[in-house]
């Protein structure tokens, strides 16, 4: 059999696997990088890109379909799917070009293929052994369904959503997730009529209880139905229609039902548990410094229990080149993590929610500053607020631990947010800073304000 060296193999070519590769290579170390699919994976071909493509041709119809309210003449004329395609496919095809490009001009070896882990230091593709001085797992994930509930023909995941070629009327939609709350805002948008179904207490269970509410009164003005605290039981499905049966007794009618109940790891049939690599519940084991049981073998993104998020890939894959060059970088802070959900309104939030800092600190204080205060929100229409968590009671303020907010386009003041978080900053630090008029991250600045006890446009 072939035998390559080199000293770095990488299995898996999507956010975590390519940013690794790319930033090894930077370092100076010999890679191969083999994918089965294409590069750039779930985020650009199924994920991320094309997702918020789809949002940002819903962010224009609804522009088009509310153009009354500020003066402006204008109608939604209609949706036309092979156009919102076309436009989705040029931006996932420009940056796929990119990375392409980007790849090569780093001398990265790119091996097309599915590659299996055959030993601690080795990756076989099609009868060639890939041996590495050190080898990534990165295989990321796929779309999860329930037990009993087949996908196929009006039963679709996202790999499927992000593709349709017409609008359906009616849309069941299968978990209020980040997933699920997206492609209900899209379809809502689009037209259709669209109802969500969480088996949990909340839309988007995972955030701020503040972000679930702020969400839902938000859906329950675009007309996009939810019911939440119901299982689902069942679907069958004929020519015509789509039924989803739920615990309560009641059954739903639509012409598709989108599952996003979450996604698993891409772990089984790769070789990992025959080689012995340690695995929990589907997921690899890894240390803080994303290191398996099996000496020079690490894993990074999806297939790793926690968020799973491209940037969270890209962050983990940089770790690791630098880890293997000897770099000693600092250990990832998952709750340092900005996490967006870029349904509209977004809802975006950094640190721990309010629930977690109390079991983590005891003591904390927090601060609503609600967006009918900020000039630029009002300008767009969008309703919202920001909440801020702090460590410490009034008495003892600690410093900021927690930002989740809820409005149109919010998900841009993440990147100060997470300033904020992963660097320790008091109320009083963020409040000596000037933030522009008017633009939404004034909301930011005037949250911080207030928590520091010295509001300017909102009530004390
Ligand atoms: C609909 C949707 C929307 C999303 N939106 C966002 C968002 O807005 N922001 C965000 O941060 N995250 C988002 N995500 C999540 C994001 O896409 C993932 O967290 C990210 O892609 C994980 O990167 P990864 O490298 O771990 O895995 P992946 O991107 O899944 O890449 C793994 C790669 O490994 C390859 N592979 C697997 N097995 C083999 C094998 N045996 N041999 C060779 N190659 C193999 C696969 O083909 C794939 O290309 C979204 C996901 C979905 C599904």
């Amino acid at each position: 059999m072939p035998e390559h060296n080199a000293d770095l193999v990488i299995l898996g070519g999507g956010s975590g696997g390519y940013a690794c590769a790319l930033r090894a290579a930077e370092l100076g170390l010999s890679v191969v990088l083999v994918e089965r699919d294409k590069l750039g994976g779930t985020c650009l071909h199924w994920g991320c890109i094309p997702t918020k493509a789809l949002l940002h041709a819903a962010e224009v119809a609804d522009a088009a379909r509310d153009g009354d309210k500020v003066g402006v003449k204008s109608s939604l004329a209609g949706i036309d799917m092979a156009g919102v395609n076309a436009y989705k496919d040029g931006v996932v095809t420009k940056l796929y070009k990119g990375l392409q490009g980007l790849v090569k001009s780093r001398k990265i070896e790119l091996v097309a293929g599915a590659g299996r882990f055959v030993a601690p230091n080795a990756v076989e593709v099609d009868g060639d052994r890939y041996v590495g001085e050190h080898v990534v797992l990165a295989t990321g994930s796929y779309a999860r369904s329930l037990p009993g509930l087949e996908i196929g023909g009006r039963i679709i995941t996202s790999n499927e959503a992000i593709g349709l070629d017409a609008v359906p009327e009616r849309v069941v939609v299968l978990g209020g997730g980040v997933i699920g709350v997206e492609f209900a805002s899209v379809f809502r948008s689009f037209g259709a009529q669209v109802t969500v179904v969480e088996a949990l207490p909340r839309l988007v269970p995972a955030e701020d209880e503040f972000c679930s509410k702020q969400l839902e009164r938000a859906f329950r003005r675009r007309g996009i139905g939810f019911k939440t605290g119901v299982k689902f039981t069942g679907a069958r499905q004929s020519e015509y229609a789509v039924t989803v049966s739920l615990e309560s007794g009641e059954d739903l009618e639509a012409d598709l039902l989108l599952v996003a109940v979450g996604r698993g790891p891409n772990t089984a049939g790769q070789g990992f548990e025959e080689a012995g690599i340690g695995m929990e519940r589907g997921f690899v084991q890894v240390d803080e410094r994303l290191r398996t049981n099996l000496d020079n073998v690490y894993a990074l993104g999806d297939i790793v229990a926690g968020l799973q998020l491209a940037h969270r890939g890209f962050a983990q894959g940089i770790f690791v080149a630098e880890q293997i060059a000897g770099l000693d970088p600092v250990v990832i802070d998952e709750a340092g993590i900005p996490r967006v959900t870029y349904c509209e309104p977004e809802v975006a939030s950094v640190g721990l929610t309010e629930a977690e800092a109390k079991e983590r600190y005891g003591a904390v204080s927090t601060v609503v500053y609600d967006l009918a205060g900020n000039g630029r929100s009002q300008i767009l229409q969008t309703q919202g607020a920001i909440k801020l968590v702090r460590q410490g009671g009034p008495d003892e303020p600690g410093p900021v631990v927690g930002v989740h907010m809820v409005g149109a386009r919010v998900g841009e003041l993440i990147g100060e947010a997470q300033l904020v978080y992963n660097w320790d900053a008091y109320a009083d630090d963020v409040a000596a800073l000037i933030h522009a008029h008017p633009t939404q991250n004034e909301a930011f600045g005037e949250a911080h304000l207030a928590l520091a006890g010295k509001p300017l446009h909102a009530h004390g």
